[in-house]
């Protein structure tokens, strides 16, 4: 059986809130049904992971990551959470938990410098530094600040997710080694830094990601966004690369296994 979502990669996902936003797990078997290849299910604190693993542990193509989003709530005590969040790493069975984040720094959370927002990223880096495993990061009106943080752990690499940025920050990231990762945005109308960052990527460093249940592509905006909508963001992608869709599907599936070293099926 061919269909559109045959050998699709999400690599950003929040799979265990869709059942709290009135998307059950039957949505999730029928994409696998139809072909789709594989979800990233992404951590945002210490101790979320059992959860996650419960309810999604009947998938063979859905891996883990493990993180501490900057959430003002976190950042009183980053040392704490941290250790928590590598026992829950510890804990997990060898190849489940393949990357670290997401992690990062968000200035509409946190408006104002804080130490702790700093620290909570460091050390989820010196865990990754540690363990060799990829970060996930999370930047939303922060380059400076995570270009800093990120080149005192030159032997960490991984992906700048949801990519919010221009093209030249985009060069900054790739010279950095890292992956550029972009969501339902880059369908957005006035979307055009995306579209024109997109064009910098070269093909061995380009991720396409959801992010649900949140950022729906434009042709389903305003709906709880799950991993088969992606389909949108790849068509709109394929058409500014100007490559046939299977090509890209192809392509962000050899990105994936290789940056997080997973089997992505496609
Ligand atoms: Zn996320």
């Amino acid at each position: 059986m061919c269909t559109e979502m045959q050998g699709l990669t999400d690599t950003h996902t929040h799979l265990s809130y869709l059942s709290g936003k009135g998307i059950a797990n039957d949505c999730i078997d029928n994409l696998f049904n139809e072909g789709f290849g594989f979800m990233l299910d992404i951590g945002t604190r210490a101790g979320d992971l059992a959860g996650r693993v419960k309810c999604l542990s009947c998938y063979n193509n859905v891996r883990f990551a493990c993180g501490i989003w900057p959430h003002r709530e976190f950042l009183d005590n980053p040392e704490e959470n941290a250790a928590k969040m590598e026992k829950d790493i510890d804990g997990a069975p060898e190849s489940l938990v393949v990357a670290i984040g997401e992690c990062g720094f968000d200035k509409r959370e946190n408006p104002q410098f804080s130490c702790g927002e700093e620290r909570l990223l460091e050390l989820q880096l010196d865990i990754a530094a540690r363990k060799c495993l990829p970060v996930i990061i999370h930047s939303r009106d922060a380059p400076e600040q995570t270009i800093a943080a990120l080149s005192r752990f030159p032997s960490v690499h991984g992906v700048i997710h949801c990519f919010s940025y221009t093209g030249s920050e985009a060069k900054t990231f790739l010279d950095m080694g890292y992956y550029i990762s972009f969501a339902g945005n880059l369908t957005y109308k006035n979307a055009h830094n995306l579209r024109s960052a997109l064009l910098y990527i070269p093909q061995d460093r380009l991720l396409l990601e959801t992010d649900c249940p949140y950022l729906a592509p434009s042709f389903h905006r305003g709906k709880v966004c799950h991993p088969g909508m992606i389909i949108e963001t790849y068509k709109a992608a394929a058409e500014i690369l100007k490559i046939d869709i299977i090509e890209l599907k192809r392509l962000i599936a050899e990105n994936a296994r290789k940056l997080f070293r997973v089997d992505t099926q496609a």
